[in-house]
Protein backbone atom coordinates (compact mmCIF):
# COMPACT_ATOMS: atom_id res chain seq x y z
CA UNK A 1 0.00 0.00 0.00
CA UNK A 2 1.48 3.46 -0.07
CA UNK A 3 -0.14 6.74 0.42
CA UNK A 4 -0.67 10.30 -0.99
CA UNK A 5 -1.58 13.48 0.78
CA UNK A 6 -4.56 15.03 -0.97
CA UNK A 7 -6.63 18.49 -0.21
CA UNK A 8 -9.71 18.03 1.99
CA UNK A 9 -12.76 18.59 -0.66
CA UNK A 10 -15.07 18.90 2.17
CA UNK A 11 -13.22 22.40 2.87
CA UNK A 12 -11.16 23.48 0.22
CA UNK A 13 -7.52 22.21 2.08
CA UNK A 14 -8.36 25.12 4.57
CA UNK A 15 -8.85 23.04 7.40
CA UNK A 16 -12.35 25.44 8.26
CA UNK A 17 -15.66 24.71 7.41
CA UNK A 18 -18.37 27.65 7.36
CA UNK A 19 -21.65 26.82 6.42
CA UNK A 20 -25.42 27.88 6.71
CA UNK A 21 -24.78 27.36 10.82
CA UNK A 22 -22.35 29.36 10.76
CA UNK A 23 -22.00 32.99 11.22
CA UNK A 24 -20.62 35.84 9.49
CA UNK A 25 -16.71 35.39 9.59
CA UNK A 26 -16.96 32.35 11.93
CA UNK A 27 -15.88 28.83 10.77
CA UNK A 28 -15.89 25.34 12.66
CA UNK A 29 -12.53 23.01 12.56
CA UNK A 30 -13.93 20.72 9.56
CA UNK A 31 -14.66 17.08 11.14
CA UNK A 32 -13.58 15.66 7.48
CA UNK A 33 -9.92 16.29 8.34
CA UNK A 34 -9.19 17.35 11.45
CA UNK A 35 -8.63 21.07 10.82
CA UNK A 36 -5.17 19.49 8.97
CA UNK A 37 -6.13 20.49 5.38
CA UNK A 38 -5.50 17.19 4.01
CA UNK A 39 -6.32 13.66 3.94
CA UNK A 40 -4.37 10.81 2.95
CA UNK A 41 -5.60 8.25 0.99
CA UNK A 42 -4.24 4.43 1.13
CA UNK A 43 -3.59 3.00 -2.55
CA UNK A 44 -2.79 -0.17 -4.45
CA UNK A 45 -0.65 1.02 -7.74
CA UNK A 46 -1.60 -0.94 -10.55
CA UNK A 47 0.80 -2.92 -11.79
CA UNK A 48 -1.31 -4.79 -15.04
CA UNK A 49 -4.80 -6.93 -14.75
CA UNK A 50 -4.56 -9.73 -12.61
CA UNK A 51 -5.98 -13.00 -13.39
CA UNK A 52 -8.63 -14.64 -12.63
CA UNK A 53 -8.71 -18.23 -11.79
CA UNK A 54 -12.06 -20.55 -12.33
CA UNK A 55 -13.80 -18.51 -15.31
CA UNK A 56 -14.97 -20.19 -18.10
CA UNK A 57 -17.55 -17.63 -19.57
CA UNK A 58 -17.67 -13.91 -19.66
CA UNK A 59 -20.56 -11.47 -20.57
CA UNK A 60 -21.35 -7.81 -20.17
CA UNK A 61 -23.11 -7.20 -16.66
CA UNK A 62 -26.80 -6.16 -16.77
CA UNK A 63 -26.13 -3.53 -13.81
CA UNK A 64 -25.59 -3.28 -10.37
CA UNK A 65 -28.64 -2.92 -8.40
CA UNK A 66 -30.64 -5.40 -6.65
CA UNK A 67 -34.10 -5.40 -7.94
CA UNK A 68 -33.34 -4.08 -10.86
CA UNK A 69 -30.60 -5.41 -13.43
CA UNK A 70 -27.86 -7.68 -12.16
CA UNK A 71 -26.23 -10.47 -13.87
CA UNK A 72 -24.81 -11.11 -17.08
CA UNK A 73 -26.53 -10.11 -20.66
CA UNK A 74 -25.58 -10.02 -24.12
CA UNK A 75 -22.71 -12.08 -26.29
CA UNK A 76 -21.27 -15.08 -24.15
CA UNK A 77 -17.43 -14.99 -24.83
CA UNK A 78 -14.38 -17.41 -23.47
CA UNK A 79 -11.88 -15.64 -20.87
CA UNK A 80 -9.11 -15.80 -23.64
CA UNK A 81 -11.48 -13.99 -25.64
CA UNK A 82 -12.19 -11.36 -22.61
CA UNK A 83 -8.38 -11.03 -22.52
CA UNK A 84 -7.90 -10.11 -26.04
CA UNK A 85 -11.16 -8.65 -26.53
CA UNK A 86 -10.57 -5.82 -23.99
CA UNK A 87 -6.82 -5.31 -23.28
CA UNK A 88 -5.68 -3.59 -19.77
CA UNK A 89 -4.79 -0.34 -19.29
ZN1 LIG B 1 -11.15 19.55 5.71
Amino acid sequence: METIRTECRDCGGTGLYSGMCEGRGEAVICLACQGTGCKEIRYKPYTGRKGKRGILTVRQSAGRFIGMDVGGCGEVMTYSEFQSKIPQA
